[in-house]
C-alpha cells in the first residue's frame, strides 16, 4: 500500500499536521496505537463509557479533533503501531532480500523510498510514502528508588489514564510526589475519582517571587490553562490536601504491594537533609518528575538528535519548518522537545503546510506558513518558562538510586550490577556497551524504562547525555507478523534479477 503523507501519532501535533495537509489537498494516512484520536493529553474513555468531553483549559482540543474527525481526506488506522521507517537502498533491501525493492512497483507507482512498517489488527504490513511526520509524543521520565517497581507505584499519566479513560480510581489512599506540575492536576483528577491525597510532595521549593512574576509575564494566551492549575490548587486546598514543597520521595515499601513511602526534605538542590526522613501508610504512590520525549522511531529513521535538558532530554534535530535532517521526514510535537500540547499543535499545523509547500511546491502558502510560525512563537514563550521553572536537579535524583535498586525492571538488572561493570577493566564508558554486557534496555521496554537511568549511572550522576541505538522494530512487534509481512513482500514486490 501507498500514501502520500504518513503521520505517526494522532495527538495534537499528529491531528494538526493531517488537518493542515488536508486543508490543501493531501489525504493523510494517520496512524496510532490508541484505539481513539488525541494523544495523551486528550485521551478520553471509550464510547461505551460515554464518550467524555475534554477537559476545561483543553477546549480548543476537543474542536481540533472534531475537526480531525471529521475530515474525509484524512484516513486513521488506530490500534496500530509504527515499528519502523525503511529507506530504499538499506533495511528495505534487508527485509525484501538481495537486490532489494525496485524505485518503481508492480502496480507502476513510483516510489518515493520512504517505507513506513506498521503492525495493527490486521498484522504488518509496509507503507511506501512521499513524506512522513513523527508525531510519538513523550513518555514518563522514570526515575529509580529503591522500591520503585512496586505494585500500587505509579506514573502520573497512568493514574491519569486510570481515571480519565477508564473512570477507575488505581487506589483508596494515594501519595504524589516529584517535581512537575502536572502532579496537582493529577492529584485533583484522583480526589474527584473519590481517592483520598495523603499528601503531595514536590521537590522543588515553593516558587520564589521571582518566579511568579516571570509565570505571568509569559501567561498572556494561556489565561486557561493558569486558571485550570489554580482552579486544581483550591479544590485541593479546600480538602486540606497537605501539599509539601521541598520534599522528595526516598522509598516504596511493602509486602506484596505497596504499603508505605519514605518522604524527606531536601535543599534547595533536591539533596536530602539527614534526620528528615518519615514515612506514610498508602496504598498508591504516584510519580510525576516531568516526560522524555519518544525519540526512537526518528532515530531509527536516521534523524539526529540533540541534547537539550530543558527540554526532556534527547530531542529530534529540525529545521524552522520541522524538517529533520533525513529528506522527506518531519517532526512535531514532544519528540522535538517537551512543551505541552499547544507547541505541539503548533509545530504539527507549521510541518503540515511545510509537507504541502516540498510535496506539492505551492509558494502561496507563505502567509500561512507565517502565522504557523507566529502561533508557535508564543506558545514557546509559556514553554520555557515551565520548563525553566520546573527543571529536574538530576545528581540529585541519581543519588536516590542505592546498590540494590533495580534500574532495569524488564530484565532485572540492578544498580549495583551496572556499577560494578563500569568500574572494572575494560571500563566501558558508553550506555551501549552497558547493554550488551548486562542486558539493560533488552527488554519488553526496549530501554524506555531504563535508558536514563543507565546513561546516569555511566555519567556517575551528571548529565546522562547517552542512549541506546534505537533499532528495528522500535516497538515489540510478533515474530508471525515479520514472518507474513515477508512473504507479502515476496509476492508483492519484483526484485532485480
Ligand atoms: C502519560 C502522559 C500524560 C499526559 N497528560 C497531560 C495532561 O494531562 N495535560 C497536559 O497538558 N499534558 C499532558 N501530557 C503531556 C502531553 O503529552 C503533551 O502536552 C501533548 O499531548 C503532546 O502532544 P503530542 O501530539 O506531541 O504527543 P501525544 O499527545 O503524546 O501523542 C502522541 C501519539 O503518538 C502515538 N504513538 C507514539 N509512538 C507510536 C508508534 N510507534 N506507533 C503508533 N503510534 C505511536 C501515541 O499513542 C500517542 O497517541 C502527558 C504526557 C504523557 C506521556
Amino acid at each position: 500500500m501507498s500514501a502520500e503523507l504518513v503521520i505517526v501519532g494522532a495527538g495534537p501535533a499528529g491531528a494538526a499536521a493531517a488537518l493542515a495537509a488536508a486543508r490543501h489537498g493531501l489525504s493523510p494516512l494517520v496512524i496510532d496505537e490508541q484505539s481513539e484520536p488525541g494523544g495523551q493529553v486528550f485521551r478520553r474513555p471509550p464510547p461505551e463509557l460515554d464518550g467524555g468531553g475534554v477537559r476545561g483549559a483543553y477546549r480548543w482540543g476537543e474542536r481540533l479533533l472534531e475537526r480531525f474527525a471529521g475530515d474525509s481526506r484524512i484516513r486513521c488506522r488506530s490500534a496500530t503501531t509504527a515499528w519502523g521507517v525503511f529507506q530504499e537502498g538499506d533495511a528495505r533491501a534487508q527485509i525484501e532480500g538481495p537486490g532489494g525493492a525496485r524505485s518503481t512497483g508492480r502496480d507502476g507507482r513510483r516510489r518515493s523510498g520512504l517505507a513506513v512498517a506498521l503492525h495493527g489488527p490486521g498484522g504488518a504490513e509496509l507503507i511506501d510514502t512521499g513524506a512522513l511526520v513523527i508525531a510519538t509524543g513523550a513518555y514518563e521520565l522514570p526515575v529509580p528508588f529503591p522500591g520503585w517497581t512496586l505494585p500500587g507505584v505509579l506514573s502520573a499519566g497512568g493514574a491519569q489514564a486510570f481515571v480519565k479513560a477508564q473512570r477507575l480510581r488505581p487506589a483508596e489512599r494515594v501519595v504524589l510526589a516529584g517535581s512537575h506540575p502536572l502532579l496537582l492536576l493529577v492529584a485533583d483528577q484522583l480526589l474527584s475519582a473519590g481517592a483520598r491525597i495523603a499528601e503531595v510532595a514536590v521537590a522543588r521549593p515553593r516558587l520564589s517571587l521571582r518566579e511568579r512574576l516571570t509565570g505571568v509575564r509569559a501567561a498572556p494566551g494561556h489565561a486557561a490553562v493558569m486558571r485550570e492549575a489554580a482552579a486544581a490548587l483550591l479544590r485541593l486546598r479546600r480538602a486540606r490536601v497537605p501539599i509539601r514543597w521541598s520534599t522528595i520521595v526516598t522509598g516504596a515499601a511493602g509486602e506484596a504491594a505497596l504499603e508505605r513511602v519514605r518522604l524527606a526534605a531536601v535543599d534547595t538542590d533536591w539533596r536530602v537533609r539527614p534526620g528528615s526522613e518519615r514515612e506514610l501508610v498508602c496504598d498508591g504512590l504516584v510519580l510525576g518528575y516531568g516526560f522524555a520525549p519518544a525519540v526512537e522511531l526518528a532515530a531509527q529513521a536516521g534523524c539526529g538528535l540533540r541534547w537539550s535538558a530543558p527540554d526532556g532530554g534527547w530531542v529530534v534535530r529540525h529545521d524552522e519548518d520541522m524538517r529533520t535532517d533525513v529528506p522527506g521526514v518531519y517532526a512535531a510535537g514532544e519528540p522535538t522537545g517537551v512543551t505541552g500540547a499547544e507547541q505541539a499543535a503548533a509545530e504539527g499545523t507549521l510541518a503540515g503546510l511545510a509537507i504541502v509547500r516540498d510535496l506539492a511546491g505551492r509558494p502561496a502558502l507563505e502567509a500561512e506558513i507565517n502565522a504557523a510560525r507566529g502561533a508557535l512563537r508564543r506558545a514557546r514563550r509559556f514553554s520555557a518558562v515551565v520548563n525553566e521553572v520546573f527543571a529536574l536537579r538530576p545528581e540529585a535524583l541519581a543519588a536516590l538510586v542505592s546498590h540494590d535498586t533495580l534500574v532495569c525492571r524488564c530484565e532485572r538488572v540492578r544498580a549495583a550490577e551496572v556499577r560494578q561493570l563500569l568500574a572494572a577493566p575494560p571500563f566501558p564508558r558508553s550506555a551501549n556497551a552497558v547493554k550488551l554486557a548486562v542486558r539493560t534496555g533488552m527488554g519488553l521496554c526496549q530501554g524506555r524504562y531504563c535508558e536514563r537511568a543507565v546513561a546516569q549511572l555511566v555519567a556517575a550522576g551528571g548529565e546522562p547525555q547517552q542512549r541506546f541505538t534505537s533499532r528495528l522494530p522500535v516497538k515489540p512487534v510478533p515474530l508471525s507478523a515479520l514472518a507474513a509481512l515477508d512473504r507479502t513482500c515476496t509476492q508483492t514486490t519484483q526484485f532485480e534479477p
